[in-house]
């Protein structure tokens, strides 16, 4: 008996091993047909002969016809490795298109994440020895300068989505252009979708440019005969008329930012739940840059029948990634968009039009898989007069502080000519230089020194590596660095839910720090989790979300690494004698020495403060712990001034005057310190 149960037993252990063989053989033969599916497949000869012959191309196509997943495969299979001497890099502006089309391909080579197919983005690194095709965000190449200034490592460099010309893919551009002269075995590949490709072409030195025949379907637009007052009620109202009178298709929705997907997606459910079996089911699937990686795989997995999905983007889904099946695209016509004003000082997030170019590539969105439809909550006459031809390039509005420091750390000290596609202006320039002469980073003579050689290794705003420095010398590196840790995710720390507000607001309450506003109540929150020992309870029950701090974690382990690299006293060593005020204060001076630019002092009998330097009406934002205070502060410090209802200043800590004397006499004179006084 028992040898015809072990029979019965190995013949069942040998099914599930032919049906595992045979799903895998499924799963391949699945990827084959889609990668031979692609546009870009039936170039390939033509396109590797091209590259062969070629040190630098611009590759121009569709979104979807297989740029970013295929090209680099093609390089690999044709061994541009070498056998592992060398790496095939790919950048992305976006962190969630580099590590999503890492998975992707991973999965096509048949590898895990982190073997021959990998990525890095900032505070994550999944490569090994072993990785060939390396994803990454063009931030993190533009830091692998410092340590490999000709990229040595690399046989070919793909810059993906060149159009979106983001600050770091910009400078990158100028730095390629010196290697390809130093390395003629180098290939530099430039991909971008069809606008701007000429401008690309003639800053190479008249690169061939590449089109890569797509396969897209005739989108019908539709405007709104009258400007909408509310364009996520607006498009609210088109999903479900999209939902219950269209035809079979995945919708796309374009909005600008993370808390209007996040309220349209409650809102979208809510809705539909009460229509209940009336209507067909709604996978509601969000992305933006700063969905944990867990959920951003969800919107690529296949609708199921008889539901529809609602995909609710920020441009992000304009070009960086595909989503098949999506027939209907509703457009916002809007984008948020960083601002640096050099005059004021000033750092805003506006939410504007987008341009007429972004508008176009949304709406090719619904023509992937057949004739799709487009509906735009703008008037057609917004479309022609509101809207830009193209977006401006990030160079050009955004504050240039951590861009200087790099080029200098690189040796790039003649950073006014520099080979910029757009050169930023002088007034910018001049506004980063002063800044980082300021912190310390050059003398007078304009050399770089070790303090901006020390600031230019973190991989963060030189305001902060400054107060990460100064805390070595306080004996508060520890502490200061739990709250740069806090500051890099300040977004999603605590849960978000209507039905629990006041529990959430109690629970905040309880962490808030009076005398240490934003910053020492980030410091709470950190110690008490690190007290829980890191306890996925302890978060629950204060409401905190346990991802957030977990990736807090790991960027806090990623930055010990750096200070320790670089000497900085971590642990205290006679903390016992310390007191735990004296910490404290060293903690706030240690932040008053990277961030004296942005001061503010309280208007008199208001609630509204004005910026010391620029002398701004200001107010404190309302997730500040400092909201509302009573009596409010009459001086404090904030890590960014957000403009949106108002002139928002976020993430405040109360200082002393007599710090900034400390710490910023070489900047503010003494009249602008004292209430009243006239500039010298
Ligand atoms: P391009 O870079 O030209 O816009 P991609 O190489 O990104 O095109 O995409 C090609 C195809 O690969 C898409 O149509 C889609 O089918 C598939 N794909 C890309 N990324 C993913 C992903 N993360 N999950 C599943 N499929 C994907
Ligand atoms: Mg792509």
């Amino acid at each position: 008996l028992d040898s015809n149960k072990d029979e019965k037993q190995l013949n069942r252990e040998q099914e599930v091993l032919e049906e595992k063989v045979k799903e895998e053989e499924k799963r391949i033969k699945t990827i084959e047909q889609t990668r031979k599916s692609l546009p870009v497949y039936k170039k390939r000869t033509e396109l590797m002969q091209l590259i062969k012959e070629n040190q630098v191309m611009i590759i121009v196509g569709e979104t979807g016809s297989g740029k970013t997943t295929q090209i680099p495969q093609y390089l690999y299979e044709d061994g541009y490795t070498q056998n592992g001497r060398y790496k095939i890099g790919c950048t992305q502006p976006r962190r969630v298109a580099a590590t999503s089309v890492a998975t992707r391909v991973a999965d096509e080579v048949g590898t895990k994440v982190g073997d021959t197919v990998g990525y890095t983005i900032r505070f994550d690194d999944k490569t090994s020895e072993k990785t060939e095709i390396k994803y990454m965000t063009d931030g993190m190449l533009l830091r692998e300068f410092l340590n490999d200034f000709e990229l040595s490592a690399y046989s070919v460099m793909m810059i993906d989505e060149a159009h979106e010309r983001t600050l770091s893919t910009d400078v990158l551009l100028g730095l390629l252009k010196v290697i390809i002269k130093t390395r003629p075995d180098f290939k530099l590949l430039i991909c971008s979708a069809t606008m701007n490709a000429v401008k690309f072409s003639e800053f190479f030195e008249d690169a061939p440019i590449y089109n890569i025949p797509g396969r897209t379907y005739e989108v019908e637009l539709y405007y709104t005969p009258q400007p909408e007052a509310n364009y996520v009620h607006a498009a609210i109202t088109s999903v479900f008329q999209i939902h219950l009178s269209q035809g079979p298709g995945d919708i796309l929705v374009f909005l600008t930012g993370q808390e209007e997907i996040e309220n349209m997606a409650e809102n979208l459910a809510e809705t539909s739940n009460k229509l209940g079996n009336k209507i067909k089911e709604l996978l509601i699937c969000p992305i933006y840059a700063n969905l944990p990686s867990e959920l951003q795989q969800r919107i690529f997995e296949p609708t199921p029948k008889n539901a529809r999905k609602v995909v609710l983007a920020t441009n992000i889904a304009e070009t960086s990634l595909t989503i098949d099946g999506i027939v209907y695209v509703i457009d916002s016509g809007f984008v948020k968009e960083n601002k640096f004003n050099p005059s004021t000082g000033m750092e805003s997030l506006e939410i504007q039009p987008c341009s007429k170019a972004s508008a176009n590539q949304r709406a090719g969105r619904a023509g992937r898989v057949g004739p799709g439809k487009c509906f735009r909550l703008f008037t057609k006459t917004a479309f022609e007069t509101e809207m830009p031809d193209n977006p401006t390039p990030e160079i050009l509005r955004v504050n240039l502080n951590g861009v200087v420091l790099l080029l200098f750390s690189l040796g790039i000290t003649d950073i006014w000519n520099f080979d910029y596609m757009d050169a930023p202006s002088s007034d910018n320039l001049a506004k980063s230089l002063s800044l980082l002469y300021s912190l310390g980073a050059f003398n007078e003579n304009g050399e770089f020194t070790k303090i901006g050689r020390q600031m230019s290794e973190f991989p963060v705003d030189p305001m902060l590596s400054k107060c990460l420095l100064t805390s070595g010398e306080m004996n508060c590196c520890s502490e200061v660095l739990s709250i740069i840790s806090m500051l890099q995710e300040t977004n999603s720390l605590f849960y978000r839910s209507k039905e629990k507000q006041q529990q959430i607001q109690a629970s905040r309450e309880k962490f808030i720090s009076k005398t240490g506003g934003d910053h020492l109540t980030y410091l709470n929150i950190w110690n008490e989790f690190v007290d829980s020992g890191y306890s996925r309870q302890w978060c629950h029950d204060n409401f905190v979300q346990f991802k957030t701090l977990n990736r807090v974690k790991n960027i806090r382990t990623q930055l010990e690494r750096i200070c320790a690299k670089q000497s900085l006293l971590l642990e205290n060593p006679q903390s016992s004698n310390i007191s735990r005020d004296k910490t404290i204060l060293h903690v706030m001076k240690s932040i008053v020495s990277g961030y004296f630019w942005n001061v503010a002092r309280l208007n008199r009998g208001g609630d509204s403060y004005k910026s010391l330097k620029k002398n701004q009406q200001v107010w404190i934002h309302p997730s500040s712990a400092m909201f509302k205070l009573k009596p409010p502060v009459k001086f404090l410090i904030y890590n960014e001034l957000v403009l949106t209802s108002k002139e928002f200043m976020r993430n405040c800590m109360p200082i002393s005057e007599r710090w900034l004397s400390e710490y910023a006499s070489h900047y503010y004179t003494d009249d602008e310190l004292n209430e009243g006084g006239k500039k010298k």
